[in-house]
């Protein structure tokens, strides 16, 4: 074993290896199973998580926020633009948000923001209002 496989737990002194555990968030009342990598002492409770490990439960955390705040979550955004046919370029383009925004909501970098959520939405359920966007567009 290479010797970054173990590190000194800095509460006891003991042993810490990496490992996956089962582990809950929460939410305003939402709860969500987690798998939380991490360093886990041998020895005692202690867990420290890198910023990696903390952006594989980051993710998770953006998902739960969207459903209690009753926002689309990452893979909602991603169906909705593929059921229009644009591209995460032309989305934002004719969306708004930032050239990178749906590149970043899907990646779940980014929360999607309500009034985007309400549009997707409403685009889901009628899909031809998005040629008065474009139409729109050509303007002065
Ligand atoms: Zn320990």
């Amino acid at each position: 074993m290479a010797k970054s496989d173990i590190r000194t737990c800095p509460a006891c002194g003991g042993d810490m290896a990496r490992d996956v555990r089962a582990d809950t968030i929460s939410y305003k009342g939402l709860t969500a199973d987690v798998q939380q990598p991490g360093w886990y002492c041998r020895s005692c409770d202690e867990v420290l998580l890198e910023p990696a490990d903390m952006q594989a439960t980051d993710m998770a955390f953006l998902d739960l926020k969207a459903e209690a705040d009753h926002l689309l979550s990452a893979d909602e955004v991603r169906r909705v633009r593929r059921k229009l046919n644009l591209s995460q370029r032309a989305a934002s383009d004719i969306l708004g948000g930032g050239p990178r925004a749906f590149q970043k909501y899907e990646s779940r970098t980014t929360m999607v923001s309500r009034p985007m959520s309400n549009l997707l939405r409403v685009l889901d359920r009628h899909p031809e209002a998005l040629d008065d966007l474009r139409d729109r567009r050509k303007g002065p």
